[in-house]
């Protein structure tokens, strides 16, 4: 796995959420910021249609890809380095404020 994406993708969906990648913005004719239409949730997982039809197209499946900092407190976590429980409840959270 690469040194830059050490932890693994566990499909909660949070980075997607946050803004739609470059190929999403293209094949959908979105902004960064615009919700993807690609995006789809089953059984609590994130899926792409873009992805389902050719993962290297997003350049999926290095691993999590998130760089943000989450602050609690005093500390300081990565959240690629998240429990998988946590990154999810996180995207849940996310996605609840964007429905709304
Ligand atoms: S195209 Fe796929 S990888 Fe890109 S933002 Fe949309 S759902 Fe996520
Ligand atoms: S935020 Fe990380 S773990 Fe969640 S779907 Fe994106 S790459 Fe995977």
């Amino acid at each position: 796995m690469s040194a830059e994406f050490p932890f693994p993708c566990c499909r909660c969906g949070y980075c997607c959420l946050v803004e739609t990648c470059p190929a999403g913005q293209f094949f959908f004719g979105v902004g960064r910021y615009s919700l993807c239409p690609g995006l789809s949730f089953q059984d609590d997982q994130a899926v792409c249609q873009i992805a389902l039809i050719d993962l290297e197209i997003i350049g999926g499946g290095a691993g999590c890809c998130i760089k943000a900092r989450a602050v609690k407190g005093d500390k300081v976590y990565d959240f690629a380095s998240l429990p998988v429980d946590l990154k999810k409840d996180l995207a849940q959270a996310l996605r609840r404020r964007k429905a709304a």
